[in-house]
């Protein structure tokens, strides 16, 4: 239930099937507990709160079915919330407040407070009434004898089965809610960082890196690799076609580098390479040896072969230069191969 509001809202497929599946456990687990508690009741001549845990049953079989067939979570999700109050009023009403029933109604208000209801207005309402349901009824039978009394022995056992029953939903549901909001963080980390198209880091994810990088390591070599002529390639062969260049040579990228080197989509049709623990000269090597892989590239598109090549420009970082620094000497390494013909690397110094 708790994780109704986050991922119901988002309207996230993924998280409405993954709350759909909670609810049918929550279904499947309360169905079954209250068939004990009506089997219990009907033994100890408590008929009305038999009947009451058939009511139970039935509307737990209901949200099972709602939850298979119905895309209405809300609807499920309030029956739900019905139910435990009014199952928590009656079963304390007949069989006493020490029966511990009313434990069941202190999970409601954290759960409406994450519940679908979209705002403050709407929530505190519904909290506000469950908690004055919760003190009149505290008030009015915590000292009263009960209608029915039960066997001491039969008391304290449903004292303390609901206590840690409430208990052991509310540490499940903190722990299912935690583990839900690591989840979405983890996955708008990763939206965040990753560029779309292309799945390489995104010109935002790699200055953060770099940062970390430019304080820790010497020497580190910094390659910028521009596609050659591909407003041609757009023009000629369309959009997608030009996507499909990109999602090509950002794949060669990936596999031309070592894990610890980091790849970025720079900008549109621009990577950058950052290799740690790396001179020029050896740079220089995978840098050539990415340009080689890009040109030979065959990238089939609508049955023809879309040509591709790249440039490189291939700086060091020379002493505590700042990022931007080594980028303006790699752009300026990258000019001159643009100059010099395209499809070939250049090194500065
Ligand atoms: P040069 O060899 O001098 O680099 O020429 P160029 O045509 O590659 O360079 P220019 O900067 O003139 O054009 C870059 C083109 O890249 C223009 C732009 O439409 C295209 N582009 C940028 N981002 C994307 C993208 O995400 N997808 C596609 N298909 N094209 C893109
Ligand atoms: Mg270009
Ligand atoms: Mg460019």
């Amino acid at each position: 239930m708790l994780i109704t509001s986050m991922l119901v809202q988002d309207g996230n497929d993924g998280s409405d099937r993954l709350f759909r599946k909670l609810m049918k456990q929550v279904a499947v687990v309360a169905g079954i507990t209250h068939v004990a508690f009506g089997l219990l009741f009907y033994w100890h001549q408590v008929p009305w709160l038999s009947w009451v845990n058939v009511f139970s049953v039935l509307l737990y079989v209901l949200v099972f079915w709602l939850m298979r067939t119905d895309r209405n979570t809300f609807f499920a999700w309030l029956l739900v919330v019905g139910e435990i109050v009014a199952h928590a009023v009656l079963a304390v009403t007949f069989v006493g407040w020490d029966s511990g029933f009313h434990f069941y109604i202190m999970l409601i208000p954290p759960v409406v407070m994450v519940s679908p209801l979209q705002n403050a207005v709407a929530k505190m309402p519904a909290v506000i009434a469950v908690v004055a349901v919760y003190v009149a009824l505290d008030y009015s039978l915590r000292e009263a004898n009960a209608t029915y009394a039960m066997p001491p022995a039969v008391q304290d056992s449903l004292y303390y089965f609901n206590l840690v029953a409430v208990l052991a939903i509310m540490v499940f549901l903190a722990g299912l809610y935690y583990r839900l909001v690591v989840r979405n963080e983890r996955k708008l980390q990763r939206l965040a960082t990753t560029d779309a198209l292309t799945g390489l880091h995104n010109r935002r994810s790699l200055t953060l890196y770099a940062t970390d990088l430019l304080s820790q390591t010497q020497p580190l070599t910094a390659i910028l690799c521009d596609l050659d002529n591909f407003k041609r390639t757009n023009d000629e062969h369309g959009h997608l076609a030009g996507d499909q260049v990109l999602i090509t040579v950002a794949r060669l990228l990936r596999q031309s580098v070592r894990s610890r080197d980091l790849a970025a989509r720079w900008g549109g049709e621009e990577f950058l390479l950052l290799l740690p623990e790396t001179s020029a000269a050896e740079a220089a090597v995978v840098a050539e040896r990415i340009r080689q892989r890009i040109d030979a590239a065959v990238i089939e598109m609508g049955g023809t072969t879309l040509p591709v090549s790249a440039t490189l420009g291939v700086a060091e970082r020379k002493g505590q230069e700042t990022l931007d620094q080594l980028l303006a000497r790699a752009d300026e390494a990258l000019y001159q191969g643009k100059h010099a013909g395209r499809n070939r690397i250049v090194c500065m110094d």
